[in-house]
């Protein structure tokens, strides 16, 4: 259980659902892990965890749509453990429901910047950052997280879906920048995965949503973390700037 022993990573998002999941996942595998999150208790309590399974963390608090505070994160990583080797952009929200024009203009308009400030900007932000320490530190790996909703659209929620679509074209052009220097950037794209994020639905839809899935059921966390962390390692070592779907065969039909 020592497959990333001796690297450290950033996890955006930490606190909940897939980004702990990864965290977990990493540092079961020897990372030393920066559990980053908005909410500074629930992000403590993961790093606690962390640490009480034998792992290595620690926590960070902050708001990633600010590029200081993505820039706090990296540095912080690099204070405590020496270099950052991986990192994963995943922190997000969901964004306004119905048709685009319908949105009201004031509230509509900052839920859009609110939106696309955490759920893309961020991204930008963590590359910015994570990259030359990636490279100071020798290479490395990046998970920029985007959804099935940054390959096709869903209608009712055109700003989800046009921050993720931003994720997955960011993630092409600096994977092509950077493939010559030691760091792999590739994305992941989950379809509905049982998270608290999707806690906030009705339960009826929940069950529309699990029929657009021809595995029959919502995906899992762990399940989208296997893949992220397959992406992080060397066995993923000619693979940059690429999209990888974890679906249960959703984009299939
Ligand atoms: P989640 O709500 O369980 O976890 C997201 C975490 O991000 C929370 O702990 C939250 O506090 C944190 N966060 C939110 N805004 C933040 C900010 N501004 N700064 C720092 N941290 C912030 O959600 P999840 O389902 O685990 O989603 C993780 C990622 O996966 C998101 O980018 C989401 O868009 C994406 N995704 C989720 C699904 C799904 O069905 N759950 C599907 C596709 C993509």
């Amino acid at each position: 259980y020592d497959y990333f022993a001796g690297k450290t990573a950033l996890v955006t998002g930490a606190a909940s659902g897939i980004g702990k999941a990864v965290a977990e996942q990493l540092a079961a595998e020897g990372a030393n892990v920066v559990v980053a999150d908005l909410k500074l208790e629930a992000a403590q309590a993961v790093a606690d965890e962390l640490v009480a399974a034998g792992g290595s963390a620690v926590a960070f608090a902050g708001d990633v749509s600010d590029p200081a505070v993505v820039k706090a994160a990296v540095d912080l990583a690099v204070e405590r453990f020496g270099a950052l080797h991986l990192a994963v952009n995943n922190a997000g929200i969901g964004g306004p429901q119905g048709a685009l024009a319908d949105y009201d203009d004031s509230d509509g308009f900052a839920a859009y910047h609110q939106l696309m400030g955490v759920n893309l900007h961020s991204v930008y932000y963590g590359l910015r950052y994570e990259i030359p320490e990636i490279v100071k530190a020798g290479g490395g790996a990046i998970v920029n997280m985007s959804s099935i909703l940054g390959l096709v659209a869903e209608p009712t929620a055109a700003p989800y879906t046009t921050a993720k679509h931003g994720v997955t074209g960011m993630t092409k052009a600096a994977g092509a920048t950077y493939a010559s220097q030691g760091i792999r950037i590739n994305s992941v794209h989950p379809g509905y995965i049982d998270t608290p994020l999707l806690s906030a639905l009705p339960t009826d839809y929940k069950q529309v949503l699990i029929s657009k899935h021809p595995a029959g059921r919502l995906g899992t966390a762990d399940e989208v973390a296997n893949v992220v962390l397959f992406l992080l390692s060397d066995k993923a070592s000619f693979i940059n700037g690429t999209q990888h779907v974890v679906d249960g065969g959703y984009t299939d039909i």
